[in-house]
């Protein structure tokens, strides 16, 4: 596993531009946003798409404002080749990570430009707080940034926990004892606004898939470590949710049948013996001083204590060993780890490394470029509001499809 800048996109084409004329018009937006501006026929060469459909399906983006034509560049001779891109003021949304106390929210324009941010502590974590929450960042957020009107796509909503996005379930939550919650409705009658709700590991993954690292790469995996150890899954340009939801908690796989309690309700799951609860418990564990905090633990390994220091190792190998099983199931170019966890990556990362090189099947360590990228909340939250950006241009491209059907 190398650790290396972010390479550059090899191969050629898009594996999203077989299939129907909505997902061309949206592997055609998709690549303006992230690598735009663009002329005609460089959107052609990156979507693997023909110049001659690409010209076709740019008319109505066009004219419905989603694209804009810049001034023509020179340097071929004969016709001039005009880029296009993005209007960021075509449209807006609000992200929000809704996390155990605080909501972190962005409003952000169609380019994912954060244009205000805000933060909101709270306390109640009942459902009627939780949505009271929501609501008043949402207004203290569009006070700071009005959006003209019929431009607001929506709130887009990442929180940790069994979240299925596609239906607007959350089933259950590591933070608020909410459970088979319609929270997509609830938020929507509540603000009267479209909204997306999502786990916040796969709000992750859209930032960097729209804006980051990922942007380069058809598919790619985030692993997010701290308090919770979660995982999103980018395949072939799309989020994989599976059936319900559940694709990619990988936090909960077990891997010490014999090992602690979870707090799902299992025994020796990775969460449970690689998360930042467990570090604390090795070191009460080995006749260590009384902590309760892994900043604590932190502290003691950089002074040098060296069972705070092998609390950090063998946590790191385990999720080494847990990351080479991942790489063998999806054999990904790239894996960004992230997570709040990485306040003290100095401490496991070596471990880890060397855990995923010793126990990845033949070349997949070696295929998998790992980045470790610690994240503000801010882009957590950014996330989230292309998570409802998506949404949002993919349904009104649906209706420019079908109107050009009809
Ligand atoms: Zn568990």
């Amino acid at each position: 596993m190398t650790t290396t800048e972010p390479p550059t996109r090899t191969g050629s084409g898009d594996p999203r531009a077989g299939g129907s004329r909505e997902h061309h018009l949206s592997a055609l937006f998709e690549t303006v946003l992230t690598r735009g501006p663009l002329s005609r026929r460089d959107v052609a060469r990156s979507t693997g798409l023909s110049p001659a459909l690409v010209t076709k399906l740019v008319r109505p983006m066009l004219h419905h404002g989603y694209l804009v034509e810049q001034d023509p560049e020179g340097g071929v001779p004969g016709r001039p080749q005009i880029p296009l891109a993005i209007d960021p003021d075509r449209h807006y949304a609000v992200g929000l990570k809704l996390m155990n106390s605080e909501i972190v929210g962005v409003v952000v324009d169609l380019q994912a430009q954060v244009q205000s941010s805000h933060r909101l502590k709270f306390d109640d974590h009942s459902l009627a707080g939780g949505l009271a929450a929501i609501e008043e960042t949402t207004r203290v957020l569009l006070d700071r940034c009005p959006v003209p009107d019929g431009r607001l796509l929506g709130v887009g909503i990442g929180l940790g926990g069994h979240v299925n996005g596609p239906a607007g379930v959350l089933h259950r939550s590591p933070f608020f004892d909410w459970r088979e919650v319609p929270l997509r409705q609830l938020v929507s009658e509540r603000l009267g606004l479209p909204v997306v709700i999502e786990n916040d590991v796969n709000t992750l993954a859209v930032a960097e898939q729209w804006f980051g690292a990922g942007s380069a790469f058809p598919s790619f995996l985030v692993v997010t470590v701290g308090t919770g150890i979660g995982c999103a899954l980018v395949l072939d340009g799309r989020l994989w949710h599976g059936a319900s939801g559940i694709a990619g908690e990988f936090g909960h796989v077990i891997v010490a049948p014999d090992g602690p309690e979870c707090h799902c309700g299992k025994r020796g799951c990775l969460e449970s013996v690689a998360g930042d609860e467990a570090i604390v418990r090795a070191v009460a564990d080995a006749g260590g001083p009384r902590i309760t905090r892994v900043s604590q633990v932190a502290t003691l390994a950089h002074a040098g204590d060296p069972v705070a220091r092998r609390a950090f190792t063998q946590a790191g190998a385990a999720l080494g060993r847990a990351i080479a099983t991942l790489l063998n199931l999806v054999n990904p170019p790239l894996l960004i780890l992230s997570g709040e966890g990485l306040a003290a990556s100095d401490l496991f990362i070596d471990a880890l490394r060397e855990e995923v090189e010793r126990s990845a099947f033949s070349t997949a360590a070696r295929d998998c470029t790992l980045l470790v990228r610690p994240q503000p909340d801010e882009n957590w939250a950014r996330g989230a509001a292309a998570t409802m950006l998506r949404h949002g241009v993919l349904s009104s491209l649906r209706t420019l499809t079908d109107a050009a059907a009809g």
